[in-house]
């Protein structure tokens, strides 16, 4: 993540954005940020192919940022797909832009629609949103996006993995045709190639690494176990893991993760679970918790691990394989961040050859495979042709060894900073902050108190609800034979 030459001030940042990543320590850009940043402050648009933990979201955070103390009138609109992730891109915008003035709002079900039609009348900047709650908002009237300047789609890969594709082409008829759009993605699907060509102008692509590239400080394995085996094995591991450091654990089904959760309480290892079922309260209950590791295993299902950022994962479980190809990358992209190693165990049951092949071709390298006691190998690998040119155990390789390898509104606009949005109230408004940013000259006369509600320009709308949003051994023969895929 770190590059030793290339500073943040080499990278067309204004001084008061300088001064305060500094003042963050942010001083070496990642190396996607050193790439989108400098383009993007100049306006263009940006395919990003990046993971999570690349830290793409000040790649896109700074010129949106700058973008709008360049434009006060302007407003940044980020669109992801999940909650956790809305609250960590919030977390890293307002360190930068809180003492620049800029104000965001957050936009994700399960928390109060009111709360959030609050948010908007202030006027924010920045507005963070799943896609199916700012349908709501935009649906309600309660916020416009008209003075959208720049428009960001994070993971857009996995919004239109869960369908939010329908809401994604909505939000597209509502932002104004010129404007910025920045588009980062971990892999590259048909569909969302087909949205860059219709919504976007001349967009530079920047690939840190081939789409779907797991990272490279993460040592990959695969276990074969049989499906009553895989507690056993679960709990093998984690005596076998630093107990020092997070153990995040998927699972494919939200009952899963309950119950993976219940049963490791029930053995006395601190345990808390994060799926679409549990209150957004219980979720940032178990993230904090998490991180601040009062509970030693995180077990989530896709959708809600999505935005989890945490420091120092020491080891990823697939309990399941991943439904969806793609999201192997994003599971194991949790840990192994920040320079540090880490490691990812998948789990497959003797019948899911094929989701391996799948997964091996889109990181485009093969994973050592175990297999563990009780998992029904062999007979049928006989019979069907092999795979992958025929896996044979060979003599030499012992078994079980590793096979190497704003104006956001609805209302009129409030504020002195916009004129008029009829029936819109964006999200803009008036701000005083003491070392706010400096308006450009007739831009915002007479410096912003930020009192009275501040709304106005960009982001604006009522009610409505929810976004719809044993021993670890046996041979490699996994690879031999042919086994069907069960799915
Ligand atoms: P992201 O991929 O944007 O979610 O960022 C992943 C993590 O890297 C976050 O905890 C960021 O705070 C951190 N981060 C992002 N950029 C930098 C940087 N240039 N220097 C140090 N840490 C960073």
């Amino acid at each position: 993540m770190q590059n030793t030459t290339i500073t943040f001030k080499d990278l067309s940042i204004s001084e008061k954005v300088l001064a305060v990543l500094e003042k963050n320590s942010f001083i070496t850009p990642t190396p996607i940020q050193e790439k989108v940043i400098p383009l993007g402050i100049t306006g263009k648009d940006i395919i990003g192919i990046a993971q999570t933990g690349t830290g793409k979201t000040l790649g896109f955070g700074v010129p949106m940022i700058e973008r709008i103390l360049t434009n006060p009138d302007g407003r940044g609109l980020i669109i992801l797909p999940t909650r956790e992730l809305a609250i960590q891109v919030d977390e890293t915008i307002r360190k930068i832009g809180y003492e620049l003035g800029i104000r965001t709002a957050v936009l994700i079900g399960g928390d109060s629609m009111f709360r959030q039609v609050k948010t908007i009348k202030n006027g924010p900047d920045i507005v963070i949103a799943t896609p199916g709650r700012l349908i709501d908002h935009l649906q309600q009237g309660n916020i416009k996006l008209d003075r959208v300047t720049t428009l960001v789609l994070d993971e857009a890969d996995h919004m239109f993995d869960i369908g939010f594709a329908p809401q994604i082409k909505e939000i597209m008829k509502k932002v104004p045709k010129n404007r910025q759009t920045l588009l980062f993605s971990a892999t590259m699907p048909h569909e969302i190639a087909t949205l860059a060509v219709e919504h976007m102008q001349l967009p530079l692509r920047i690939e840190m690494a081939p789409a779907g590239t797991s990272s490279a400080n993460v040592e990959q394995e695969i276990i074969v176990v049989s499906r009553g085996s895989k507690f056993n094995l679960l709990v093998k591991l984690l005596g076998e893991t630093d107990p020092g450091r997070p153990v995040l654990v998927f699972s494919r089904t939200k009952h899963g993760a309950k119950d993976i959760a219940h049963d490791l309480r029930n053995i006395g290892i601190t345990a808390v679970e994060i799926h679409s079922n549990r209150t957004l309260g219980q979720r940032r209950e178990a993230l904090e918790g998490f991180k601040k590791h009062t509970y030693r295993v995180l077990v989530a299902t896709d959708i809600a691990a999505r935005g989890i950022d945490v420091k120092d994962i020491g080891l990823v479980v697939n309990y399941d394989l991943p439904e969806q190809t793609a999201d192997y990358v994003h599971r194991i992209g949790r840990t192994g961040r920040g320079g540090k190693f880490g490691k990812a165990v998948s789990f497959a049951t003797p019948d899911q050859k094929y989701d391996i092949l799948a997964i091996e071709r889109l990181i485009k390298k093969t994973i050592a495979i175990k297999s563990h006691e009780g998992a029904v190998m062999g007979a049928r690998a006989e019979k069907r042709p092999s795979y992958r040119g025929g896996f044979r155990r060979s003599s030499s390789r012992p078994s079980y060894a590793p096979r190497t390898s704003s104006g956001f509104g609805a209302k009129p606009s409030y504020g002195p900073r916009t004129a008029s949005h009829v029936g819109a109230r964006s999200y803009s408004g008036s701000r005083s902050h003491a070392g706010a940013r400096t308006s450009p000259a007739g831009a915002r006369p007479g410096g912003f108190k930020r009192s009275g509600p501040r709304t106005s320009s960009g982001f604006g709308a009522k009610p409505s609800y929810g976004p719809r949003s044993g021993s670890i051994g046996g041979s490699s023969s996994f690879r031999t034979g042919g086994f069907r895929k069960s799915r």
